[in-house]
């Protein structure tokens, strides 16, 4: 099934993963874009925010400085942008114009208010995905446990996850991220159901005009 899918022309589509800081979409995200299996693209966003130490600058994220954000956003550069736990951060337009353009697709690892703007805009080719702690004391243990932000970067990222998690309804798809195996597997359940959607799969009205065009064979 999936062989004959990957096969039938289709659109690109956009797959979002939102969800409060610790739940896991980075590790999530990461893993199936990694994953050759997918031919996925990972969006690489710009952000303000200070480089953590396990961070690489143009892998994880582009680093850059205020001033030159504000120049980005202005000679719209961004596809979407927002300002989240008091640093900025955005995804550059070119880079997913050019993968749509090409029937591949794409994986954002965006907040809420960026999610907002890119179905505002590329309305039919976007799935959105919001990713759920277990609980809150889980929540904060892998905050700790990931030990790369200060405590008070900790304290604000936790009071802001719940203002976060209120936007879950938002999303077509949500994931618990308890066991983290099973989560993935969720992601790719939901991948693979998205490459079958018939409305996005170009190629089908010929697929099915060949089937429709062989000779009986009774
Ligand atoms: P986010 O990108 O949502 O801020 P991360 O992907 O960085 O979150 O995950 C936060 C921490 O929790 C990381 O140290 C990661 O290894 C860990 N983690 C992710 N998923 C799970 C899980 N299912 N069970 C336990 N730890 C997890
Ligand atoms: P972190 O600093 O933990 O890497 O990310 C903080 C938050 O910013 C997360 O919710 C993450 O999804 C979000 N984020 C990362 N890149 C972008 C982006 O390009 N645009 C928007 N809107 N949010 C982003």
């Amino acid at each position: 099934m999936q062989a004959q899918a990957a096969s039938i022309p289709r659109r690109g589509f956009i797959l979002i993963l939102s969800s409060p800081s610790g739940a896991g979409k980075t590790t999530l995200t990461r893993a199936v874009a990694a994953d050759p299996k997918w031919g996925l693209d990972l969006s690489i966003s710009v952000t303000t925010r200070q480089r953590r130490p396990s961070e690489i600058d143009g892998k994880h994220y582009n680093f850059i400085d205020r001033e030159t954000f504000d120049g980005y956003r202005a000679s719209e550069n961004l596809l979407e942008w927002a300002e989240v736990h008091g640093n900025f951060y955005g995804t550059p337009r070119k880079p997913v114009e050019k993968v749509l353009g090409a029937g591949r697709d794409m994986i954002f690892d965006i907040d809420y208010q960026g999610t907002r703007q890119v179905r505002a805009k590329l309305t039919e080719d976007v799935v959105t995905v919001f990713i759920l702690p277990p609980s809150l004391a889980e929540l904060r243990h892998r905050l700790e446990r990931r030990a790369e932000d200060s405590p008070d970067t900790i304290e604000k990222r936790l009071a802001n996850a719940r203002i976060e998690i209120q936007r879950w309804s938002e999303y077509d798809y949500v994931i618990v991220n308890d066991d983290l195996q099973d989560a993935f597997r969720s992601l790719e359940g939901i991948l693979t159901a998205e490459r079958l959607k018939r409305t996005r799969r170009t190629g089908l009205t010929d697929f099915v005009d060949g089937l429709l065009a062989e000779p009986d064979l009774i």
